[in-house]
């Protein structure tokens, strides 16, 4: 709303030094982000392509995953999703392992107490369930797709309730759609094409 606008406005710091603080914090946010969207594209999900990005106090890199079947059995599961009708047990849903579970395993530090995890999606409530107990203090996510779902609502209140503070993070690609982007892009190339 307006007046929401207006407060948030007015606790902002414009002062140089305040300003150059929330552009550092921006560009550091945008970094760990990137990552965590680079590592998404490993994925081999047709559907649901997730990263996720570790990063502790010192904002040291500690772990990064994305959503895979667990290892050795690349190959042999489907990535059928819910769009076929298919009986859950032929589905990927109960073998897939998500990204924030391959970030906290492939972990390169002890453990991951006082970090934050930056994902591509909103976490899950089994992924909320991950967070809380591997001690994560903080998530940073890009998309909340699938906010309106039950899953979503359970995670958010088990965030919530342990008090882990989850931000969307500010995105300026959802500004320029990416269909937008594409369709442009499609016209170069087609104007490449003729040249
Ligand atoms: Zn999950």
């Amino acid at each position: 709303s307006y007046n929401g606008y207006c407060q948030c406005l007015s606790q902002v710091d414009f002062t140089w030094a305040g300003l150059q603080r929330i552009f550092e914090d921006y560009l550091e946010k945008e970094y760990f982000m990137t990552l965590a969207k680079v590592a998404a594209q490993r994925s081999k999900d047709p559907n649901t392509q997730v990263g996720a990005c570790i990063v502790n106090q010192e904002k040291k890199i500690v772990g990064i995953g994305y959503n895979s079947m667990p290892n050795g059995c690349d190959g042999q599961l489907t990535w059928t999703g819910s769009e076929d009708g298919f009986d859950w047990p032929d589905t990927k849903y109960p073998y897939v392992c998500h990204a924030e579970l391959n970030a906290i395993m492939n972990k390169n530090s002890a453990d991951v107490k006082g970090c934050t995890i930056y994902v591509t999606l909103l976490p899950c409530n089994e992924c909320a369930k991950l967070t809380i107990q591997a001690g994560i203090s903080k998530v940073i996510y890009l998309s909340d797709k699938y906010n309106d779902t039950a899953v979503m609502a359970a995670s958010r209140r088990l965030l919530d309730t342990a008090h882990i503070p989850y931000e969307l993070k500010l995105n300026f690609d959802s500004i320029n759609p990416s269909g937008m982007r594409n369709n442009a892009a499609a016209e170069r190339d087609e104007e490449a094409e003729e040249d």
